[in-house]
């Protein structure tokens, strides 16, 4: 990895361009580990996000990934109503090659240094066993095991959260937020697609899913009732939703022109290549957009509902606010002829700001 591209000025730069509160560097060599850690905001709380083990290119891009991903939790954990703020690590090396136990725990050392004010949890490479390994060092981790009191696996929370987005775009569009009879088209038949197929059909919707993966997408659609469609020509469908559980970039200017469907409501992130120009194509084609970042915010509620002592029920209640939280964006975006993708930003920044004046008072 190169290593000469990042000078002070640069990180400095940067942290003022992304916003960002504080970055920590992490480094042991007798261990092997090399880390960083940012904080963007932490006006709602503790600043939450996931630890990655990847490689990266150059040494550049790790901060540049760090400094996005935080302060994208940042808005995530706002416009989601949780007492959260945004943080996000990085353990640098091929995940396969680099992870042992000594490497997890210097890690949750490094953690535990920033006395609470971030909680690490689940991003790419890390595992809710890791989460147990550096909590050994750190009380300040989330995304635990089920067995050990933790959330477990989050795609059943996300694909809830998923299904209240819908519904809120149902409701919007139609006057009432029953899935009888509607047409749901499920792009990815995954751990989150195949936990929606299972909660509409539940409901008497029409669906269809798609995968690339044949066999899967089979599986799915006979488990549950749906009907399978070809991966490749699924974006002229006449649907009223379109729910992208897959990947990331399916609203494009390409895609978009050809899109027959009402609303758009998935668990994929960064569904918009361009925020502001796709997001604004959509606004013009009348499309209802539930913002991917606030609707595939299962598997943050379901940590933050770990931190206070996990419960499935209370998760499954603080998932519900998804609904009322998509109702507003989609209000806001009707009303000041904004994006959707917008209209939640600006939600999430009402939120931050009004806090930080009261939060003021309290240390005067
Ligand atoms: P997954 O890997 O289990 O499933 C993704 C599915 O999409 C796979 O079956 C894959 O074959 C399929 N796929 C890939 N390319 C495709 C294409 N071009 N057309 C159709 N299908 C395609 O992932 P998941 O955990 O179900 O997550 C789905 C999406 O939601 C991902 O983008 C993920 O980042 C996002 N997400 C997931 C969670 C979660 O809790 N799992 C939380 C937030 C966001």
């Amino acid at each position: 990895m190169s290593t000469e591209s990042t000078t002070n000025t640069d990180i400095f730069q940067l942290l003022s361009q992304f916003d960002h509160q504080k970055i920590a560097f992490c480094n042991d060599e007798k261990i092997g580990l090399k880390a960083i850690i940012t904080i963007h905001d932490t006006t709602l709380g503790p600043a939450i996000g996931g630890t990655r083990i990847l490689e990266y290119k150059t040494e550049q891009e790790v901060i540049k990934d760090s400094l996005r991903l935080s302060k994208a939790m940042t808005y995530k954990s706002a416009i989601t109503g949780v007492n959260l703020g945004g943080g996000n690590a990085v353990i640098i090396g091929n995940n396969s090659i680099i992870k042992s136990e000594s490497l997890l725990r210097r890690f949750g050392q490094f953690v535990n240094e920033l006395n609470g004010t971030y909680i690490t949890s689940l991003d790419i490479g890390t595992t809710p066993r890791d989460m147990e390994i550096i909590k050994m060092e750190t009380p300040h981790v989330a995304g635990l095991p089920a067995s050990v009191g933790g959330s477990g696996d989050s795609s059943p929370f996300t694909a809830k959260s998923v299904y209240y987005g819908i519904k809120a775009g149902i409701k919007e569009m139609f006057g009432n937020d029953s899935l009888a009879g509607r047409t749901i088209l499920v792009q990815g038949s995954g751990q989150v697609g195949a936990d929606l197929v299972s909660l509409l059909r539940r409901e008497n919707a029409k669906v269809y899913v798609s995968d690339i993966v044949v066999d899967r997408m089979v599986y799915v659609a006979n488990q549950y009732g749906a009907e399978v469609v070809q991966a490749n020509n699924i974006y002229n469908m006449d649907v009223d939703v379109y729910a992208p559980c897959a990947l990331g970039g399916t609203l494009n200017d390409d895609t978009i022109p050809k899109l027959k469907c009402k609303i758009i409501a998935g668990s994929a992130n960064n569904q918009l290549k361009d925020e502001d120009r796709n997001g604004r194509m959509l606004l013009e084609r009348g499309i209802l957009y539930a913002p991917d970042y606030l609707i595939n915010a299962g598997g943050l509620i379901s940590c933050y509902s770990e931190l206070a002592g996990y419960s499935n029920s209370r998760t499954l209640e603080l998932a519900e606010n998804i609904y009322e939280a998509t109702r507003s964006v989609i209000q806001k975006s009707k009303l000041e002829q904004i994006s959707a993708h917008q209209a939640a930003n600006r939600i999430a920044e009402d939120r931050i700001n009004s806090i930080k004046i009261i939060n003021n008072h309290r240390r005067l």
